[in-house]
């Protein structure tokens, strides 16, 4: 007998994993999203052996399960996934390298494996049970200290030829703009990120007064994200206006996303849409604004993820649970 909200049949649990440059969360992911025993593990780092980074996801995978059998592991790998989803092929703050991890892990652990990168594996986890639930096409913007993101069209997450799609970042939006670490110039997470947020704060209080100066100790270069959010709370200028610009360039960058792939919603996540609609408004108004046709069609709504830091693991048991496919 299957029971209709649990993964934990006679076949065993489903275990969510999700790896990223500082750490690794597992936990057991029922049918339903929701998320039962965790663990977690430091990432080794980027200058080991791989298999140091792989032990400490076996460790979190089997700690999560507790001893019950495992049905599926699915890992959200934050870096570049093939497009079989058997490969990382690079991730900027682990070791892997062409690694076959989905197999790599399957000899280890015994089960079915499925790997996908962070930013699909969170728009998978909010269409089916977070912000963009019942939408058959969305978009999902990550907005840390870049821009990642996710296309899901018809049902389907959208990863192109090399596994690389939805790297919505590095759209050109300024032409001979901000330098970008990319090596390029006028990159729509130079304007609209966590890092852009703060760059934009440091700016405007140079020359006006704000509650920053304090917090910062005096020293701009000490501002940090959480620092703007918590000042616009307190109704500082410099920190709201800083909101309004990144909000204002995240409307822009969407307007386009939206021209090319004509979503139902898109749904923003990633430490930055914390603040909520001090982010979302402006981005909303400049996605009206900028918005091809926009007064002859339905503008999609612009919402807030809904599962934060968990979408990634639950997105990556999706992977391998039941009757969800990969594609
Ligand atoms: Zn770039």
């Amino acid at each position: 007998m299957i029971s209709g909200t649990s993964n934990d049949t006679a076949r065993g649990v489903v275990v969510g994993v999700d790896i990223g440059g500082t750490k690794v969360l597992a936990g057991v992911v029922e049918l339903d999203g929701r998320v039962g025993r965790t663990a977690r593990r430091t990432t080794p780092g980027r200058r080991v052996v791989t298999s140091r980074v792989e032990d400490a996801l076996v460790a979190a995978v089997l700690e999560a399960a507790d001893g019950r059998p495992l049905a599926g592991v699915g890992v959200a790998a934050a870096g570049f996934v093939d497009s079989a989803g058997e490969r990382v092929m690079f991730a900027p703050h682990l070791p892997w390298q062409g690694e076959p991890l989905r197999d790599l892990l399957a000899d280890r652990l015994g089960c079915p494996v499925g790997l996908d990168n962070d930013a699909n594996c969170a728009a998978r986890a909010e269409a089916h049970h977070g912000a963009a639930r019942g939408a058959a096409s969305a978009l999902m913007i990550t907005m840390g200290t870049g821009i990642g993101g996710a296309v899901l069209l018809d049902g389907h997450v959208v990863r192109g030829a090399n596994g690389m799609a939805g790297e919505f970042g590095h759209m050109q939006v300024v032409p001979d703009g901000q330098a970008c670490e990319c090596g390029r110039r006028g990159c729509w997470e130079q304007y609209s990120s966590g890092n852009a947020l703060v760059r934009e704060a440091r700016a405007l209080m140079a020359d006006q007064p704000s509650v920053l100066v304090e917090m910062s100790g005096g020293a701009p270069e000490q501002v940090t994200g959480p620092m703007v959010t918590s000042a616009a709370e307190q109704g500082d200028l410099v920190a709201r206006q800083a909101f309004a610009s990144v909000g204002g360039w995240l409307g822009v960058g969407t307007a386009n996303l939206v021209a090319a792939f004509d979503p139902e919603v898109v749904v923003v996540g990633g430490g930055v849409s914390a603040a909520g609609d001090r982010l979302l408004d402006p981005a909303r108004a400049a996605l009206r604004r900028t918005l091809v046709g926009a007064g002859h069609r339905v503008v999609p709504l612009l919402v807030a993820a809904r599962l934060g830091p968990q979408a990634g693991m639950v997105g990556a048991a999706l992977l391998v649970s039941g009757d969800q496919v990969r594609r």
